[in-house]
């Protein structure tokens, strides 16, 4: 059940800095005492702590696009090195290489889904339907 007092007053401003933190740590933007996701990806309908509507915040793709370009940023100088420094077999390399993009890919996106719905809930960025 939601603690009354935990409720965020709607007109309050929304701290971006906090709301990012939260989401980042995968927890509800509003208060940070409850976990935001049901599994790995669902966000939850409502907070349990404070109460807060947290299905009206879609993140759609932006969580997918800023993991790719995070992952690619971070590999595209280990590929580099690897490849110049230790000169693997090609296969090596692409397994290796394969098994380290999907590892870090799978834990980025939920941190970064995390921080996107913290971004679109301070900036008030609900889900009006299209
Ligand atoms: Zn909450």
């Amino acid at each position: 059940m939601a603690d009354p007092s935990l409720k965020p007053d709607p007109e309050e401003a929304r701290d971006l800095r906090r709301a990012l933190r939260h989401g980042l740590l995968c927890r509800c933007p509003a208060c940070g005492k409850a976990p935001l996701f049901d599994g790995y990806l669902t966000v939850k309908a409502r907070c349990p702590a404070c109460g807060t509507d947290l299905h009206e915040y879609r993140a759609a793709d932006a969580p997918a696009f800023f993991t790719m370009t995070i992952v690619g940023l971070i590999l595209i100088p280990v590929i580099a090195w690897y490849f110049v420094a230790l000169r693997p077999d090609p296969l090596t390399m692409a397994v290796v290489l394969s098994i380290g993009m999907t590892a870090l890919t799978l834990l980025l996106l939920r941190p970064t889904k995390g921080a996107v719905i913290g971004f679109l809930w301070s900036q008030k960025e609900r889900d009006r339907g299209a």
